[in-house]
């Protein structure tokens, strides 16, 4: 059978140490902890038949401290983007990134190897008014790239999407909202559903980035206590042929002590039988040949 990804990106999630202002040495995370028996801290490494978790270099031998917008370009192209600028930048690509991403977003390649692919975020009836272009993401750059299109509110409603919060929360303060908000579990299972139909889903959320950014213990708690529940919702049932991959584009969440991005390694999780193949991925622009050479099994 086909194997099939889902890549669940988290903005901002490092692997610190084990003290009091890390999270996810605090927090409990029953799902994760069945299948990986390790938390997410510095140095942590399983190698098990179907479970692959390490800490991955993201800097890439770049001054300064890594980024969103050229983290990002590097797990969505496989290129080293902060080498490429010769250094790291903040927020969105600007346009020699975005002329990369063109080249080669991961929508993009999956088209082209005949792979069905989907970018399974929602976006707002806002975005699709409006013409404010500066402010689009690498994944919403990386759709574009692919002519692929982007999920609405009605495919939200219709369980064929997630929204980046996960659980729908920041669409309720929306006026004249029409979308429900759903559990955590129930957008795991939706999001497990977008393998029936497609071999590559993309699923990313910056809300740990965010709840970084503010220090904000309690909202980190909660946040990975809901992220394992999305977990549990993704693996509901799972057939052995759907991987999951999660990695992030720099640290943050892990250093509760500052409120800024950090130098440490991001986790690299894999779930599914051929996990022990992303054993050599060892930085975030290796990702990509990595999903596409070892479980695609596509030739250059
Ligand atoms: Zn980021």
């Amino acid at each position: 059978m086909q194997n099939k990804l889902i890549y669940i990106f988290l903005d901002g999630v490092g692997l610190g140490d084990e003290v009091a202002t890390n999270p996810l040495a605090q927090v409990s995370m029953p799902t994760l902890s069945q299948i990986v028996g390790k938390k997410l801290i510095r140095d942590v490494e399983v190698l098990t038949e179907n479970v692959l978790l390490k800490g991955i270099d993201a800097c890439l031998g770049v001054k300064g401290v890594p980024q969103s917008a050229t983290g990002q370009t590097c797990l969505f192209t496989g290129y080293n983007a902060q080498a490429f600028l010769g250094y790291h930048l903040m927020a969105y690509p600007n346009d020699e990134l975005v002329q990369i991403i063109e080249q080669r977003s991961i929508f993009k390649y999956a088209n082209e190897q005949g792979l069905t692919n989907i970018f399974a975020n929602s976006y707002t009836d806002g975005f699709f008014h409006s013409n404010n272009t500066s402010r689009y993401s690498v994944t919403t750059r990386s759709v574009l790239a692919a002519n692929n299109r982007f999920n609405t509110m009605d495919d939200l409603m219709k369980g064929k999407a997630v929204h980046w919060d996960i659980t729908n929360s920041t669409l309720q303060e929306l006026p004249n909202n029409r979308v429900p908000e759903v559990s955590p579990y129930q957008a795991g299972i939706n999001l497990k559903n977008l393998t029936d139909d497609y071999d590559l889903v993309v699923f990313e959320c910056f809300l740990p980035d965010l709840i970084g950014h503010r220090k904000d213990m309690e909202k980190a708690r909660w946040f990975f206590e809901l992220f394992d529940e999305f977990l549990r919702g993704i693996l509901y049932n799972k057939q052995d042929n759907i991987h999951i991959l999660i990695s992030s584009d720099h640290g943050n969440i892990e250093d509760l002590s500052f409120g800024g991005h950090s130098m440490n390694e991001v986790p690299l999780l894999v779930i599914g039988k051929q996990a022990l193949q992303f054993q050599n991925v060892s930085r975030i622009d290796e990702i990509f040949d990595a999903i596409f050479s070892k479980l695609f099994h596509v030739k250059n």
